[in-house]
C-alpha cells in the first residue's frame, strides 16, 4: 500500500493522533530497526509532545544486532526507553507492558500513596505505514482481539485491546508520514520495502542500496555475489555502477552485445537483500565509527 501524503492528509493524521492522545497514558513509537531515522516522522516530538514515550525498534530480526545496540544507546541518550523487538515472532514483545509501567512509575506510585488502585496503562501505537503497527498490535493482543466498531450492532468509536492485566491498547494505531523531503529517506524506505518500488526507479533504489552495502557490508556482498572486487569507494558513483554491473554479469543478466541488464540486476539485488540473503543489515548507524 502506498499512501500519497499531501499537506491536508498530514494535518488530518496529526489531528487524529492528537485526539487519541487525550485517551491514553503512553505512546509507543514504532521504528524500523534497519532504518530508525528514515522511518521516523519528522514532527513526532511536536505531535506527541508531553506524553511519555516508549520507542520500539521493530523488525530487529532483519537488522544488524550490533548496530541495533548502538541505536538503543542513542535513543536512551535522547531520554527515551527503547526495546528492540521482532513482532513477526514476538521476540521481546512481552517486555512492552512492563517497560510502559516503568515509564509511568511516578504516577502509579502517587496514585497508590493516595489509596487509588491504578487502572491498566493505556497506550497508543504510532508509526509510518508498513513499520509493523498491525503486526505488533495483533501480537500484543494475543487472543484478545477487540471487536471493531464498523460492524452492525457494535458501537462505532475506539476499542481497547487488553494486553495482559496491566495494559490496554487502542485498537487503531496512529499513522504518521515519513520525512519525504529528504530524497535518501525515500530510497531507504524503498530498499526495506516500506515504499512500493513502482514509485521510484528500481535501478536508483538498488544504486543507493549498493552504496550503503559497500560502505558497511562489503564482505557480505563479495560473498553473496562471488565478487573479486576488493576496494570500492562508496562515495564514487562510478564504483557503485561497476559493482552493479559485476553483480549483473555474475547472475547472467545480459542483453545482446554483452551489455548488463541493470534493471533486472537491480531487481535481483533488492529481492535478495530484503529476503535476508546478505545477512542482517542496518542501513543507518547512529555513530560514524561503527564499521569494522
Ligand atoms: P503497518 O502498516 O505499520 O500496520 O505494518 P504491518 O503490520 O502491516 O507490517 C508490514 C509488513 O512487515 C508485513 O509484511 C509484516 O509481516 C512485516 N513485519 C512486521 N513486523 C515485523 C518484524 O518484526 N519482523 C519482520 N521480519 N517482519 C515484520
Amino acid at each position: 500500500m502506498t499512501i500519497q501524503w499531501f499537506p491536508g492528509h498530514m494535518t488530518r493524521a496529526k489531528r487524529q493522533i492528537q485526539e487519541k492522545l487525550k485517551l491514553i497514558d503512553i505512546t509507543i513509537e514504532l521504528l524500523d530497526a534497519r532504518v530508525p531515522l528514515s522511518s521516523r516522522n519528522p514532527m513526532v516530538d511536536e505531535i506527541l509532545a508531553g506524553k511519555p514515550r516508549l520507542i520500539i525498534l521493530n523488525k530487529s530480526d532483519l537488522a544488524d544486532p550490533r548496530i541495533t545496540e548502538q541505536w538503543i544507546t542513542y535513543f536512551k541518550y535522547e531520554g527515551h526507553e527503547v526495546i528492540a523487538v521482532d513482532s513477526s515472532t514476538g521476540t521481546k514483545v512481552n517486555e512492552i507492558p512492563e517497560k510502559a509501567r516503568e515509564l509511568l512509575r511516578e504516577k502509579i506510585e502517587r496514585q497508590l500513596s493516595k489509596g487509588i488502585n491504578p487502572r491498566a496503562v493505556r497506550g497508543l501505537i504510532v508509526g509510518i505505514p508498513n513499520v509493523g503497527k498491525s503486526t505488533l498490535i495483533n501480537r500484543l493482543a494475543g487472543r484478545n482481539i477487540a471487536i471493531t466498531g464498523d460492524r452492525p450492532g457494535v458501537t462505532k468509536g475506539q476499542q481497547w485491546i487488553k494486553v495482559g492485566t496491566e495494559m490496554e491498547l487502542l485498537d487503531t494505531p496512529g499513522i504518521l508520514w515519513p520525512k519525504f523531503e529528504d530524497e535518501l529517506v525515500g530510497y531507504r524506505l524503498a530498499m526495506t520495502g516500506a515504499i512500493r518500488e513502482q514509485v521510484l526507479n528500481v535501478e536508483d533504489i538498488a544504486f543507493f542500496a549498493l552504496r550503503d552495502l559497500a560502505e558497511r557490508y562489503l564482505p557480505a556482498l563479495q560473498e553473496r555475489f562471488e565478487l573479486d572486487i576488493t576496494s570500492i569507494d562508496p562515495a564514487n558513483s562510478d564504483d557503485i555502477v561497476q559493482l552493479m554491473e559485476a553483480i549483473g554479469r555474475k547472475r547472467g543478466c545480459l542483453l545482446s552485445g554483452g551489455v548488463v541488464n541493470l534493471e533486472k540486476t537491480a531487481g535481483i539485488i533488492l529481492r535478495e537483500m530484503r529476503a535476508g540473503k546478505l545477512g542482517r543489515i542496518t542501513y543507518e548507524a547512529p555513530f560514524p565509527d561503527h564499521a569494522e
